[in-house]
């Protein structure tokens, strides 16, 4: 069956103010699979991503999701038409407890409290470890407690595309294989991954589809496994084009 990619990215552009960071940036996104974004500091991975969630607006390009042209809603309508984004970074609510920050995670689909609950318990049933520190305020969480928090938060809504701004950085070795088991997984259920990693090794390892950018474009796309996807890679980390 010819599979049309969930999320079609194609030559988009875009920046902060009058400087250009992403200069034309085409991926997709495939129901089941992963798509690594890898490159550089500075390439235009976390822009790319906030352009696609809506936090940046793009100046040219389009950005559709099951054929449909999202490039334009605002974030929360966006996330209510099933893209998720996980900033890098951990932004949670530290203040506020574990149930109340999985609250907030729906509260862009305007939904009921009691709707709202039933996402909150389906959260806490898979990620035990988070229903039993649900009063607990999310700042005293472990590192690695806090990144499947946000990821948690994310899921609330029920996403078909999750987007992943290096979910791994300043986490324990051990935490770093949770998190990969637990994103293979939900691409096993059928979502549509985007990983943009530090963790280069690690994330071609899981992945399906890698896509390289350098300077805001697309330097290199194909299949994550191939040996000429692993010369991209390190041609480009290395600064040879
Ligand atoms: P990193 O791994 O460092 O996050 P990245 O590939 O995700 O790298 P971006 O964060 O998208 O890269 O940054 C691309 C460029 O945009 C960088 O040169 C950065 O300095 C610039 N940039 C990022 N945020 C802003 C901002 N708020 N205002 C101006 N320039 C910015």
């Amino acid at each position: 069956t010819a599979q049309h990619p969930l999320l079609e990215v194609s030559s988009i552009a875009g920046g902060y103010g009058d400087i250009t960071v992403v200069r034309d940036v085409s991926f997709t996104a495939s129901a089941g699979r992963i798509t690594a974004i890898l490159g550089r500091n500075g390439a235009g991975k976390t822009t790319s991503l906030r352009m696609v969630s809506g936090l940046n607006p793009i100046s040219a390009g389009s950005i559709r999701l099951g054929g449909k042209d999202v490039g334009r809603l605002a974030p929360h309508a966006r996330t209510a038409k099933g893209i998720a984004y996980v900033q890098e970074g951990k932004r949670i609510f530290r203040q506020r407890s574990v149930q109340e920050n999985l609250m907030l995670g729906s509260y862009p689909l305007r939904i009921p409290r009691s709707q709202v609950m039933k996402k909150v318990e389906e959260a806490f049933d898979r990620f035990p470890a988070l229903a039993k520190k649900r009063d607990v305020a999310a700042g005293l969480l472990s590192g690695g407690q806090q990144q499947m928090l946000a990821i948690a938060q994310a899921l609330a809504p029920g996403p078909k595309v999750l987007m992943l701004d290096e979910p791994t950085t300043g986490l324990a070795p051990a935490i770093v294989g949770e998190l990969f088991d637990l994103i293979t997984r939900l691409r096993d259920e059928g979502l549509a991954v985007v990983l943009v990693e530090q963790a280069v090794d690690f994330c071609l390892s899981i992945a399906d589809e890698a896509v390289v950018l350098n300077l805001g474009q697309v330097v290199y796309r194909g299949d994550a496994k191939s040996a000429s996807t692993r010369g991209a890679v390190e041609a480009t980390y290395m600064g040879v084009e």
